[in-house]
């Protein structure tokens, strides 16, 4: 970068949504921006791959709150580039053991009435539930989620003050399960209810109730699926970010950072340094801090947070078609407790009836696989400590198959034409995750909104954090949202 010109250069590690956010708006800024990225291929966790003429996304399939990506395309004046959507409905198939299954439709007095007849309960109680979740939604994200948690002016803020006095409507003490337990009454619609917590990795039995906000996100906003697949948000934020002329430099791994006089000052790799202005890291910060010099050390509370939990994802190229699946599937547990509590214990395998999640892109998006095939995305729970042995993954794939079979009435590792394996481990190798935590840091606890790391630093001048580790947490919606408040404080570091 030029040291002699008068414009600011900014030095953004890590090319995943974050990443390519916050170059956009530094861009936008008057910045000469550089992403650093250490893959040969952009989008991070929200990437492709291809097998035998089988598409799959790599990592996320469902999108919520599309209007953050609109709003950063045009900021960025490339509106044009905002991914054509379709709005999910039926959002999910659901299947019991038992053989029940369920459709959400989209609509939530639909939700209420047909999950009444399936579940034998009132429709004004699951009415009830999908209205406190808008409310818990519309009271917490404006505090949690769309402003800095460790600024001041939010806590003298007027959101803020709105959020206080109507705190106990949050539920932050109790659990999502025991909340969930307490008003639907039947246990299949309380799973169903408590599975939002994994949509940031968390536990139900442990997680704070004020998650309950995030039904509130499908039913009332709406779930959406890209026409070109996921990748097409990752295309879009390449797309204008390379317009605005920022420069992604793949294959580049940041080996440190320079700091001098509490401003940081430059970015090394294998090849040399680089001097910046500003730094950003779109990584997660357990990974980021070694890169600092040891006199800046990551906060002990941040060090030692709980992660969010990891998965085993086998993708498979099926050589037939299956009318009875939807584009999102879920295929519950038994024991849903159980399969959470052997999720946190060091060396655990995957369970013989574990919940499984199938997501097929190729009933709506025909290219994504042969004429008359399909692709199979399909994720279980994992523990995000330490590697899957051959073994475990051997023993996962039978026991998955067998239950889909089952439920199915074929012998689907039959169809079974082409497969990649994502585990943690590759999880963690292909993204920077520690522990390949889907995440970062869990909701596992009703501090955990405080104890995520701040989007600026405290210690040097010049640095910012964007993504799934920092605030307001994982999730594209939440990395978008992490650059647009970061770039909020860049501004106001003026
Ligand atoms: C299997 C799976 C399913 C998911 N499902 C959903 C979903 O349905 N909906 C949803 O909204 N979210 C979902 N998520 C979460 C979502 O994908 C993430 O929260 C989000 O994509 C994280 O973006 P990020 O900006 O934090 O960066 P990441 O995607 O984590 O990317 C970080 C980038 O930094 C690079 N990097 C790391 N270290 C360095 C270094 N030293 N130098 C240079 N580059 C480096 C990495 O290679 C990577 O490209 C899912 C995630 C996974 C893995």
């Amino acid at each position: 970068m030029d040291k002699h010109s008068n414009t600011k250069t900014a030095i953004v590690i890590g090319a995943g949504v974050s990443g390519l956010a916050m170059g956009i708006r530094l861009a936008i800024k008057g910045y000469s921006v550089q992403i650093w990225e250490q893959n040969s291929f952009v989008g991070g966790k929200l990437s492709e791959h291809w097998e035998q003429g089988y598409r799959f996304d790599a990592g996320p399939s469902l999108f919520t709150l599309p209007e953050l990506l609109e709003e950063l395309l045009e900021l960025a004046g490339h509106s044009e580039l905002m991914p054509e959507l379709i709005r999910l409905d039926p959002i999910c198939r659901y299947f019991w053991n038992d053989g029940t299954r369920f459709d959400a439709p989209a609509n939530p007095h639909d939700f209420a009435n047909l999950a009444a007849d399936a579940f034998r309960v009132s429709s004004h109680s699951v009415q009830k539930q999908l209205e406190r979740s808008n409310e818990i939604y519309g009271i917490s994200a404006p505090v949690f989620l769309y402003r800095s948690m460790h600024r001041l002016s939010t806590y003298f803020n007027s959101d803020f003050l709105k959020g206080l006095v109507k705190i106990q409507r949050l539920d932050v003490l109790k659990t999502m399960h025991d909340v969930h337990r307490k008003r639907l009454k039947s246990a299949k619609l309380v799973q169903l209810f408590d599975r939002y917590a994994t949509y940031n990795g968390s536990n139900p039995y442990k997680a704070p109730a004020t998650l309950q906000a995030i039904p509130s996100l499908e039913y009332f906003k709406g779930a959406w699926l890209p026409k070109e697949g996921m990748i097409a948000i990752t295309n879009a934020l390449e797309q204008a970010a390379v317009r605005l002329g920022v420069h992604i430099v793949l294959n580049r791994s940041a080996t440190g950072i320079r700091h001098k006089n509490k401003q940081v000052a430059a970015v090394e790799w294998s090849g040399g340094t680089e001097s910046a202005h500003i730094v950003v890291s779109a990584i997660d910060v357990q990974r980021f801090y070694p890169l600092l010099s040891p006199a800046v050390t990551l906060p002990e509370r941040i060090k030692t947070a709980e992660r969010s939990t990891s998965a085993l994802v086998f993708n498979w190229g099926m050589k037939s078609s299956y009318p009875e699946l939807d584009v999102h599937n879920i295929f519950f547990a038994d024991d849903y407790k159980a399969e959470f509590q052997a999720l946190g214990i060091p060396g655990n395998g995957i369970g013989i009836d574990p919940t499984i999640y199938l997501f097929i892109s190729s009933k709506h998006i025909q290219t994504d696989a042969p004429m008359g095939c399909e692709n199979w995305f399909t994720m279980v729970n994992a523990p995000g400590i330490g590697a899957l042995t051959e073994d475990q993954i051997d023993l996962a794939r039978t026991h998955i198959a067998q239950k889909l079979s089952s439920i199915l009435g074929k012998d689907v590792l039959n169809d079974v034409q082409a497969e990649w394996v994502l585990q943690p481990a590759d999880i963690a190798r292909r993204t920077g995750s520690p522990d390949g935590a889907l995440y970062g840091p869990s909701s596992n606890s009703a501090w955990s909104a405080f104890n995520r790391h701040a989007n600026a630093s405290s210690s040097i001048k010049g640095l910012y954090f964007t993504g799934g580790s920092v605030h307001p947490g994982g999730g594209i919606p939440l990395c978008l949202l992490s650059a647009r408040i970061a770039s909020e404080q860049i501004q106001n570091a003026k």
